[in-house]
């Protein structure tokens, strides 16, 4: 299959590493838009939101539990925020299920910062 974070997960592309267990790898936004940018995946093929089941939500689940800990591995050590770009709309460019880890500064509040 020709996915950017399964070519990651296999090691085939170069990574940096912040976690990695049996379900779960998080690793560095080559493009990160605060200090502390991670980005958190499956270790299954999920293509994103749209695709969880209750069959792979084991995999959700288990990035759930380790945000904290990746957060603080990032360097977002007073609190983060978790996006996931979902579809055309939202902008999502790999279709392969991520969170966005993002902190290690003061973020702003609104999606629409003029509003
Ligand atoms: P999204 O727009 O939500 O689909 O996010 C995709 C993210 O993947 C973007 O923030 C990119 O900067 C990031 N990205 C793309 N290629 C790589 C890569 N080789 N290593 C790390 N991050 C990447
Ligand atoms: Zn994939």
């Amino acid at each position: 299959m020709d996915c950017l974070f399964c070519k990651i997960i296999a090691g085939e592309i170069p990574s940096s590493k912040v976690y990695e267990d049996e379900y779960i790898y998080a690793f560095k936004d080559i493009n990160p838009e605060a200090p502390c940018h991670v980005l958190v995946i499956p270790k299954k093929h999920i293509a994103s939101m749209d695709e969880i089941t209750k069959e792979n939500s084991i995999y959700v689940a288990k990035i759930f539990e380790k945000i904290p800990e990746i957060a603080k591995l990032g360097g977002a050590n007073n609190g983060y925020r978790v996006i996931s770009n979902c579809g055309a709309d939202a902008g999502q460019t790999v279709f392969h299920l991520h969170y966005h880890v993002i902190g290690g500064t003061e973020l702003p509040i609104h999606v629409f910062p003029e509003k």
